[in-house]
C-alpha cells in the first residue's frame, strides 16, 4: 500500500467495487479498502434486471452467465390469503438479454466484483479498516486513517475519497448527514433452507414476496444455487423485535402465519442460524463535498422489498466514478462536480420509495389497482425491473398516489 493515491474507495461491496473499477479504468491511481476478509457474507441476494447495464459496463456479464447463480426471470406476489398473483415476467416487458437476472450468493458475487476491480488496476486490500476520514474545518477531505491487516495504523492521502462503507456510512455519520425514515423503521429476520419447493420452468428462480395473514409482515423467498433458499421476514421493528419474543421465536411464529410458505416448506430443512438486521432504512441530506462522495448504502438505503439495493449501489458507483473521472479531467474535485449525478439518481430512486410506501399501506391492494387500471401493468413491471431513469417512469403514480391516499383515509375513517 502506498502513502498516497488519486482516489481511495472505502468498502468492498457492489458500490465500492464498481466505483474502484471505473476510476481505476479511467486512469486514476486507486486504493480499494475492505475491513473484512474477502469473500465475506452479506445479505441482499436478489438482483434487479437493470443490474445488467452496470455489470455489462464492468465487463461482468459473461462471468455472470457462466456462474452457478440461479437465473431470475420474474417476481411473484402471494397475498395474505395465500392467493398468488400472475407473475411479473421481465421478458414480456423487454425481450432482450437483460431481462434475465440472477439470485446471488453475495460472498461469491462481491468477490467477483472485487477481483474485477483488481484486474482493472485498483490496489485492493481486505482486512484493512478505515478508522477515520481526514476532513479539515471546511469539510474538505484529504484521505483516511487505516489499520492495516498487520495492525499498523497509518494515514493515506488522496484527492478523493469515495465512501461505499455500506450501513457503517462513515462520512455521513461523522458529519451528521444521516436521516432516519420513520415510516420505514423495519427489521428483518432470515435464514436458509435446503429442499424448499420451487416452481416449475421460468418461475423456478423467481423472487416471491409473500404476505403473512393480516399483513403484519412479509417474507422474501429467494432460490439460490445448490438447492438453498433464502427466506426472510420483514416487519415493523417493534413488532419484530420488541414484543417479548426472541428473534428466532418471532421468525417461527411468522412462518406459521404465512399461507404462501406452508406448502413450499414441506420437507424442507433449515440449514443455517437465524440472522437479524434492524433499522436499516435512512437517507442522507448531503451526498458529496470537496474531495468526497457517498455511494451505495453509505448514501442511503430504502427497503429490501423490491431488491433495489445492489442495483442502486452499482448505479451510484458507476455514476460517481464518471463524475470523479470527469473531475480529474477538468481539475475540479469540488462538491458540485462530485455530486453532479445525485439529483437524477434521487429522482429515479424516489419512485421505488413510493412503491415501497404503497406496499406498506395495508389497505391498498396492487391487484385491485391493476384490475381498475390495467394500462399500468407495463409501467409497474418497469419499476420492478429497475427501469426508473427515463421520463415517464413514474406515470403510474398520477393514478396510484390518489388510490393510496384513499386507502389511508379509509383506514382513518374506520378507526
Ligand atoms: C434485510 C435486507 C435484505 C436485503 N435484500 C436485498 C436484496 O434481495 N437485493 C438487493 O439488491 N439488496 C438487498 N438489500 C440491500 C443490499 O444488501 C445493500 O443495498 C447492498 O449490499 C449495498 O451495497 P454497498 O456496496 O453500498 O454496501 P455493502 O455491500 O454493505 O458493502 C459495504 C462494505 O464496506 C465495508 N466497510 C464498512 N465499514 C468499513 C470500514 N470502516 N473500513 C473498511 N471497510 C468497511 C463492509 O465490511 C462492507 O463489505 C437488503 C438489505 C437488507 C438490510
Amino acid at each position: 500500500m502506498k502513502d498516497s493515491y488519486d482516489v481511495i474507495v472505502i468498502g468492498g461491496g457492489p458500490a465500492g467495487c464498481a466505483a474502484a473499477s471505473l476510476v481505476a479504468e479511467g486512469g486514476q491511481s486507486t486504493l480499494l479498502l475492505e475491513r473484512e476478509s474477502v469473500p465475506r457474507f452479506h445479505v441482499g441476494e436478489s438482483l434487479m434486471p437493470e443490474c445488467y447495464w452496470p455489470l455489462e459496463r464492468l465487463g461482468m456479464v459473461d462471468r455472470m452467465k457462466s456462474s452457478k447463480f440461479t437465473k431470475k426471470k420474474s417476481v411473484q406476489f402471494v397475498g395474505a390469503s395465500g392467493r398468488t398473483s400472475a407473475p411479473f415476467y421481465f421478458e414480456q416487458n423487454d425481450p432482450r438479454d437483460n431481462s434475465t437476472t440472477w439470485q446471488v450468493e453475495r460472498a461469491d458475487f462481491d468477490k467477483m466484483l472485487w477481483d474485477r476491480a483488481s484486474e482493472l488496476g485498483a490496489d485492493c486490500h481486505d482486512e484493512t479498516r478505515v478508522l477515520d476520514i481526514l476532513l479539515d474545518d471546511d469539510e474538505r477531505c484529504s484521505g483516511v486513517k487505516v489499520r492495516t491487516t498487520d495492525g499498523e495504523v497509518k494515514t493515506i492521502e488522496s484527492e478523493v475519497v469515495m465512501d461505499g462503507s455500506g450501513q457503517s456510512s462513515l462520512i455521513a455519520n461523522k458529519l451528521g448527514l444521516r436521516e432516519d425514515i420513520p415510516s420505514l423503521k423495519k427489521a428483518a429476520i432470515w435464514s436458509y433452507y435446503k429442499n424448499a419447493k420451487r416452481d416449475e420452468g421460468d418461475n423456478a428462480g423467481a423472487t416471491i414476496v409473500m404476505h403473512t395473514i393480516e399483513k403484519d409482515s412479509w417474507f422474501w423467498y429467494i432460490p439460490l444455487s445448490d438447492d438453498i433458499t433464502s427466506i426472510g421476514c420483514v416487519g415493523d421493528n417493534d413488532y419484530m423485535l420488541k414484543q417479548g419474543m426472541k428473534s428466532e421465536e418471532r421468525y417461527n411464529v411468522e412462518l406459521e402465519r404465512c399461507p404462501g410458505l406452508q406448502s413450499r416448506l414441506q420437507g424442507a430443512e433449515r440449514c443455517d442460524k437465524v440472522h437479524v438486521a434492524k433499522e436499516y432504512s435512512y437517507w442522507t441530506h448531503r451526498h458529496a463535498g470537496d474531495g468526497w462522495v457517498l455511494i451505495g448504502d453509505a448514501f442511503g438505503f430504502i427497503d429490501p422489498l423490491y431488491s433495489s439495493g445492489v442495483y442502486f449501489a452499482l448505479v451510484m458507483g458507476e455514476r460517481a466514478a464518471d463524475a470523479v473521472n470527469a473531475g480529474f479531467q477538468k481539475n475540479d474535485l469540488g462538491a458540485g462536480q462530485l455530486s453532479s449525478w445525485c439529483e437524477g439518481f434521487k429522482q429515479g430512486s424516489s419512485l421505488i420509495r413510493k412503491l415501497v410506501e404503497a406496499f406498506y399501506t395495508k389497505e391498498f391492494s396492487f391487484a385491485g389497482f391493476l384490475k381498475d387500471n390495467p394500462e399500468f401493468q407495463g409501467n409497474l413491471t418497469d419499476l420492478l425491473i429497475g427501469r426508473i431513469f427515463y421520463d415517464g417512469a413514474g406515470n403510474i403514480f398520477d393514478e396510484m398516489d390518489p388510490a393510496v391516499a384513499k386507502a389511508q383515509a379509509e383506514k382513518v375513517m374506520a378507526s
